[in-house]
């Protein structure tokens, strides 16, 4: 109740369809309630209330993505981890805002208004939440919801989590289900979870991490047990349980352009973990440079395709009006789509089908399917775990130069102002892309990625200590041991 009536009276835009005060969820809520005193709760979230990013479909509340060609969609079935979450007893706590189907880092591109950050800067300016899943990171924050799933394809879970001091994770690609999650860019596009706490995220995790036969790139329960033995092999197993662990540093994420108070972060991080026993060792990862550009070749190029469906005969919302009464097709599709998407979703489009017209395919997007191998294998290169999946091992490196891990910052700067990253402000899409410079490198590899606030200490020029988010990469597979060291860090 406390959660629900913290969602009505923040004014944050968290949620684009919040639940009443009273209702069916409530009765769910006092039988869990009932559960966990007689000591039989059907799992650690029995009862607790979970904001569902709104991209992905439930039966029992309208999914729009913050778009105005799905403002009145419905599904008539629940994503497969909606009823994961539902039969572990965790109740939906309503569908949580973000960038219209998931394109952008401010949550700002949403049909039903911007997210605001419950966090502001020092004169009381509204700061961005971060996006794509800026209305379920804020829910979190905000204390609207015990915790929230949101989708990361290029770090849309990571860059809010980081934006509003909250925990975001990333799991590699394939482990959670897609079924029923709206496509934006199906080669990169998993479900993440936020929360307060790495423990937390990980109890939600446990539950999600299962294969779904309904979606076609879930990892079979086979290659599952397979991952399992080869991460319990000797060489690997300790990593959890043992010291010490070898802590990787990215050279590349050190630019020019980190904001003191992020490098701060890392830096007392790192100095956390070896202070723990661990050891840091610099690596290199040389293709992180061409990273963002590759992401944003690919990732249109998909969106373009996957959007193609919505034309108000098939999907979506028709436009009515003159034109769609008796004209050509044409008229009506077009004014379908030209006003049921958003100004970035239109841009995307436009990107997408030029990158993957006859012309210019070889140029843009086969070029950035060369550089996404690269990233691939930079990645590969620095892990002492092999990936599991790779049909070709790399051979003959040295094991002293690998790490289990890595530890970088999750996004260049702390959360910006609202107003400054407004068109209006005289702001460019290309400065938001910039803001994933360092979350899409684990998603083009579909690597597993969490992002941990870690408080800067004060400075005698900053005054109080500054949150910043400080992510952890792991191996693919690797996610029980990048929680384990999100762990470490809080
Ligand atoms: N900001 C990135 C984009 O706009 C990431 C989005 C996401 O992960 N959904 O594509």
């Amino acid at each position: 109740e406390k959660c629900i009536a913290n969602q009505q009276s923040h004014g944050l835009n968290a949620f684009i369809t919040s639940l009443p005060r009273a209702g069916r969820w409530l009765d769910r809520v006092k039988e869990a309630d009932r559960r966990r005193e007689q000591g039989t709760p059907k799992s650690p979230v029995d009862g607790r209330l979970i904001s569902i990013k709104d991209n992905i479909c439930t039966r029992d509340l309208p999914t729009t993505c913050a778009s105005g060609i799905l403002s009145k969609f419905t599904s008539p079935f629940n994503a497969t981890v909606i009823d994961q979450l539902e039969d572990a007893g965790a109740v939906v706590a309503g569908k949580a805002n973000l960038d219209e189907f998931g394109m952008g880092s401010h949550s700002t591109n949403s049909r039903f208004g911007p997210v605001k950050n419950l966090r502001r800067d020092a004169s009381g300016q509204d700061l961005s939440a971060g996006g794509s899943s800026g209305g379920s990171a804020v829910a979190v924050a905000a204390d609207q919801c015990y915790a929230a799933l949101g989708t990361d394809t290029g770090g849309s879970v990571r860059l809010p989590a980081a934006y509003t001091g909250t925990v975001g994770f990333k799991p590699s690609y394939g482990l959670i289900s897609r079924w029923g999650v709206v496509a934006y860019a199906n080669s990169l596009d998993t479900v993440g979870i936020l929360g307060k706490k790495t423990s937390s995220v990980q109890d939600i995790f446990r539950i999600l991490n299962q294969h779904d036969p309904r979606d076609p790139t879930s990892l079979s329960a086979f290659t599952r047990s397979r991952i399992l033995s080869q991460l319990q092999s000797p060489r690997l197993a300790s990593r959890l349980t043992s010291k010490p662990l070898r802590i990787g540093v990215p050279i590349e994420y050190n630019i020019s352009e980190l904001a003191p108070s992020v490098r701060r972060a890392w830096l007392l991080s790192l100095v956390h973990l070896q202070e723990q026993g661990h050891t840091i060792h610099p690596v290199s990862l040389p293709a992180t440079k061409h990273a963002l550009s590759a992401y944003y070749v690919i990732a249109p190029a998909e969106a373009s395709s996957n959007l193609a469906k919505y034309d108000g005969v098939r999907y979506g919302t028709r436009a009515e009006g003159p034109d769609s009464d008796g004209q050509p097709d044409g008229y009506l599709y077009a004014n379908t789509r030209g006003s049921g998407f958003g100004e970035e979703v239109k841009r995307r489009i436009l990107l997408g089908t030029f990158s993957l017209s006859a012309d210019a395919m070889d140029n843009y997007f086969i070029q950035a399917q060369c550089v996404r191998r690269l990233v691939q294998r930079d990645f590969n290169t620095v892990f002492a775990a092999e990936h599991p999946l790779a049909a070709t091992q790399d051979t003959g490196r040295l094991e002293a130069e690998q790490v289990d891990i890595l530890v970088c910052p999750t996004a260049p700067s702390s959360p910006p102002r609202l107003s400054d990253v407004t068109v209006a402000s005289g702001s460019s899409p290309l400065d938001a892309y910039v803001n994933d410079v360092f979350t899409v490198p684990a998603s083009l590899a579909g690597l597993p990625a969490l992002s941990v606030p870690v408080t800067s200490e004060s400075s005698e020029n900053s005054g109080a200590g500054e949150l910043a988010g400080i992510q952890v990469v792991g191996q693919y597979g690797d996610d029980e041991l990048v929680m384990k060291v999100g762990e470490l860090l809080e």
